[in-house]
């Protein structure tokens, strides 16, 4: 058996940085051998410096492990994941991929980079292709890697069916869990028996790295999707998995029965090549007329597949349904998690 691939957690102590922890456990490819966090936690061990928020205990293998800062050398890794308060990654993680860091980020800092492949294994594996352009530009031997919003990416994953149809305008109106925003996120004053229909900045990334994500790399350069995609952001009281109810124009119509196919046989490079964290069908599409649900739906497949019902005819563009997604695992850790492991196929770790 080969021996596993070191990795260390920027931002290992937030709500992130744990599921990242929890994530990896048992991984069979990625081992965590480094942690690290602001100077307010540099220095005790993990165990110490977190306040555990998910289910189930830490795992034991990093609870005495000593949490480092988040400064190249010290003992990090080549490959790092990030998840790093977004008012520090943008510096921080620059550091890192200057210093020869394999950085796969989960925040939003990078995203919108031209350079940046903003990535859904499933969807625009091709996408980073643009990593060479990134290193010969900025002179780096280390790289960044983003994946999209806790949003983005489940809206993102339910249109890639649709793309071969030609896409021409997306409505999206989403209902998002509370964890999305972090710990202690929304007062529980604010949320109970309640919507907030404001989530600050959500609507723009999610209007922008959509077309991002379902855009073209040619020539060097990722031309992102001509579609106009409008998006309504809201926080309901859900504890994990966002809803995207939404509404798509084609240039092309295809039947019902065409569509459904399309999402149930979506597959792609990580699927061919058995990737560790990749589900066995990324896109589900559920018959009952009231799923997906995300108290019953979020959690299945390991929180990695998204889920797609209620495909109708809409009266004002072509089509309509409603997508979930599991936003701390696809839309976070788990994200990012496949895409080191496509990266590590692509051989860019070596
Ligand atoms: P969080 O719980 O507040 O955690 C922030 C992390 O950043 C902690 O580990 C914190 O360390 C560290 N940090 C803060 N200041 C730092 C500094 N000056 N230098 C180095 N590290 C520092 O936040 P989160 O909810 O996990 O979110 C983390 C990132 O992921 C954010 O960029 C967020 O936008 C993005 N994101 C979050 C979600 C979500 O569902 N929550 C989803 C997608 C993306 P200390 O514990 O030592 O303070």
């Amino acid at each position: 058996m080969e021996p596993k691939i070191s990795v260390g957690i920027l931002g290992a102590t937030g709500m992130v940085g744990q599921h990242f922890v929890k994530f990896l456990q048992n991984h069979p490819w990625f081992e965590i051998s480094w942690l690290a966090a602001s100077d307010r936690s540099a220095g005790k061990p993990y165990q110490e410096a977190t306040a555990w928020r998910l289910d189930g205990s830490m795992p034991r293998a990093v609870e005495g492990m000593k949490v480092g800062e988040c400064k190249p050398g010290n003992g990090a890794p080549r490959l790092v994941f990030s998840a790093m308060d977004a008012s520090v990654a943008t510096e921080i993680e620059r550091e890192f991929a200057q210093a020869g860091h394999v950085v796969v980020s989960n925040s939003r800092n990078h995203r919108m980079e031209p350079d940046v492949p903003l990535l859904i294994p499933e969807v625009n594996p091709d996408h980073l292709k643009i990593i060479p352009v990134q290193q010969r530009r900025r002179g780096w031997k280390g790289q960044i890697a983003t994946n999209p919003n806790c949003s983005t990416i489940v809206l993102a994953m339910a249109l890639a069916p649709f793309k071969q149809f030609g896409i021409k305008r997306v409505l999206a109106t989403t209902m998002q869990a509370i964890s999305g925003a972090g710990y202690p996120g929304v007062a529980s004053m604010d949320i109970n028996a309640n919507v907030i229909p404001f989530i600050g900045s959500e609507e723009e990334k999610m209007q922008q790295e959509t077309q991002k994500i379902l855009g073209d790399f040619m020539g060097d350069v990722i031309h992102p999707l001509a579609a106009k995609v409008s998006a309504h952001c809201n926080r309901v009281p859900v504890v994990d998995g966002h809803l995207v109810a939404t509404s798509v124009e084609l240039e092309r119509k295809p039947s019902l029965d065409e569509l459904i196919e399309a999402i149930n046989g979506f597959s792609s490079v990580p699927q061919q090549r058995k990737l560790p964290s990749a589900p066995a069908q990324p896109l589900q599409y559920l018959t009952a007329a009231d799923r997906p649900q995300p108290r019953r739906d979020a959690e299945r497949d390991r929180g990695m597949a998204v889920f797609i019902g209620r495909l109708r005819e809409c009266p004002v563009l072509d089509y309509k349904f409603i997508a979930l997604g599991h936003n701390t695992i696809r839309g976070a850790a788990g994200a990012a998690v496949l895409n080191a492991e496509l990266m590590y196929s692509e051989g860019l770790l070596d």
